[in-house]
């Protein structure tokens, strides 16, 4: 079987700071791939800048006019790791064979990347990164990660376990993808949806060498919060059967009240008036919150947003400036 023609896509939101050094680790790794036939010399990386507010975007030109086999996009903002990820992949999805996404920091180990393409020459349609030792992540990142998968889980949304967004898709997998037209977007819940045959390869999450963490408590919380929206209504249907415990609740209180009135006991109770009261009115509003939260879901997807915004393609030899 040939070589397969490979496209790394690689999110960046200021990384000025480590980007060089990625750089010249994936380059060097390259030519291992390319010497042990795994992927074909016409295989590229493609930095995406993600709107970065330092100096990111002019260390992608200079590495794509210093290197033909780098290529740079810059996004005209801000739109998340999501969106940065698949402008790469949709940009370029007819014109590679097989696609591999990993964050710029290389926390993930990039010898996983053979790996992948061996499993993905065995027949693998993707192939997901899974991390199995986490022990240089701080126990507080090991721990909320860990919920998150265990909650995701639960809800019903199909992630697999430790495996964030260091994956390979065949092309294959991509033109299906296509169809999933969702502004919201988590891919690490879709790419499971399209099926095909998948593997997986197991990895040691690195340290972050340089810069920090673009992913703080709240991002993190908001990207959980947004995965589960997104792919999983079970909380609306716990408000539901909270309503209905509610419900039998107040009619053995009902009963309770009848009783007591019949033996004329019944006086005045401030306290079992206004307990309830706040009660079932905070129950309310969270009921009302939560449908609102769906319903915003729905309102964003109703207006059908452009996911990614492209500014500008830096590829050598020819630079393009379309798109
Ligand atoms: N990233 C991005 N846009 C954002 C935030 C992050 O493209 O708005 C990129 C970032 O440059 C990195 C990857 O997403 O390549 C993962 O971010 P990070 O390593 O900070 O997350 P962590 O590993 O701490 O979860
Ligand atoms: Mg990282």
């Amino acid at each position: 079987m040939l070589p397969t023609k490979l496209l790394l896509v690689v999110p960046c939101y200021n990384e000025e700071e480590i980007l060089l050094k990625t750089h010249r680790t994936l380059q060097e790794y390259y030519t291992h791939l390319e010497a042990e036939q795994l992927i074909s010399p016409e295989s590229k990386i493609c930095f995406v800048n993600d709107g970065s507010r330092d100096r990111t975007w002019q260390l992608i030109e200079t590495i794509c006019q210093n290197d033909s086999k780098s290529i740079g996009i810059k996004l005209s903002r801000n739109f998340g790791h999501q969106s940065a990820i698949l402008a790469g992949l949709t940009q370029y999805t007819n014109d590679y064979d097989c696609f591999i996404t990993i964050d710029a920091d290389l926390q993930d180990d990039i010898a996983a990347i053979g790996k992948m393409l061996e499993q993905h020459r065995d027949g693998a349609m993707v192939v997901y990164g899974v991390r199995d030792d986490r022990s240089n992540d701080s126990w507080f990142k090991r721990t909320t990660a860990e919920s998150f998968y265990t909650m995701m889980r639960w809800m019903g949304v199909p992630v697999v376990f430790n495996h964030a967004d260091f994956r390979l898709m065949d092309r294959r997998i991509l033109e299906e993808f296509a169809h999933f037209k969702e502004v919201n977007l988590f891919l690490r819940g879709i790419i499971p949806l399209i099926g095909f045959r998948s593997e997986k390869v197991f990895y040691k999450r690195l340290e972050r060498e340089a810069g920090e963490t673009k992913y703080p408590l709240k991002k993190m919380l908001l990207f959980a919060w947004n995965g589960v929206t997104s792919f999983s209504t079970f909380p609306m249907r716990l408000v539901l059967y909270f309503g209905l415990f509610n419900f039998f609740i107040a009619m053995a209180v009902s009963v309770y009240i009848g009783i007591s009135y019949l033996y004329g006991s019944t006086v005045a109770g401030w306290t079992s008036i206004v307990l309830p009261m706040t009660f079932f009115s905070g129950a309310n509003m969270i009921a009302i919150g939560l449908i609102g939260e769906y319903v915003g879901k729905i309102y964003e997807e109703v207006k059908g947003r452009p996911r990614y915004i492209i500014e500008k393609v830096v590829e050598v030899p020819e630079v393009r400036s379309e798109k």
